[in-house]
């Protein structure tokens, strides 16, 4: 039985318009009624998750989603309609932050050794706040060019790359949606089975492979459908908020 779903925001529960479809939101409040925890589980920093559930409605006033992980790092909890930030959020970016040289290093080295790469580089202020060096890409191919050459750079080091389609970030090997995930789900005393996530994209890798119960949405990438198939997991028929309302409503009693 499920207790907790954790679903991803960009290219899974939100539309590309940023609403969340209508039959979605009733499975979503029907799973609340019953109990279920509902988590989001983005790459966001926490202000920009807040956005899409106030145009959502689901905030302030809401009783749902009662977890935000945030930054594939940061856990927030909702408690007397407030976003709270769990105590080892802290720690867990001091430890991003004691990576953060080598991260700009590799960028550097990046950009010197594969000067035909156009992409730029999150600022100073954006790094030392979120703990981590993020590069865009123009082209979709650079970005998988990168995502190579930094993989082969962060080999024994404290840092993993981590893609999430144009976006390609550097960051510490403890972090990531599926580490958090696990913490959340012992916190509950939840065994990994209890846990549905769904996500759509790189960055939700390793949370849909890291022993909870997978899905995924039509309009997902190959990877994470050919993943989710593997761990014999669900893919709705259905792209984006739709097909994680097909998703809740098959796989929520
Ligand atoms: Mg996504």
């Amino acid at each position: 039985m499920i207790k907790l779903v954790a679903l991803d925001l960009d290219g899974t529960l939100l539309e590309p318009s940023g609403l969340i479809s209508q039959p979605t939101l009733e499975q979503l409040k029907r799973i609340n009624d019953q109990g279920v925890k509902i988590a989001i589980a983005t790459g966001r920093p926490f202000a920009r998750t807040l956005d899409p559930l106030r145009e959502n409605r689901l905030y302030p006033g809401g009783t749902y989603p009662q977890l935000l992980i945030c930054e594939e790092r940061d856990i927030y909890e909702l408690i007397n309609g407030e976003y709270l930030p769990w105590e080892q959020n802290g720690a867990a970016l001091d430890e991003e932050l004691q990576n953060l040289f080598l991260g700009r290093r590799l960028v550097a080295q990046l950009e010197r050794e594969a000067p035909n790469l156009e992409f730029a580089i999150n600022n100073n202020y954006s790094q030392t706040t979120r703990g981590f060096v993020e590069t865009y890409f123009v082209y979709p191919h650079q970005a998988d060019q990168a995502f190579a050459f930094l993989t082969e750079l962060t080999q024994n080091t404290g840092l993993k790359v981590t893609r999430n389609r144009r976006n390609v970030c550097l960051r510490s090997k403890n972090v990531g949606k599926g580490t958090v995930l696990k913490k959340v789900a012992a916190h509950y005393g939840l065994d990994l089975g209890e846990v549905l996530a769904v996500g759509d994209s790189n960055n939700d890798f390793e949370m849909l492979s890291s022993g909870v119960r997978a899905a995924t949405t039509r309009n997902a990438d190959g990877e994470i459908k050919e993943l989710v198939s593997k761990v014999d997991g669900f893919i709705a028929q259905a792209e984006y908020s739709l097909g994680v309302g097909e998703i809740i409503k098959k796989s929520v009693s």
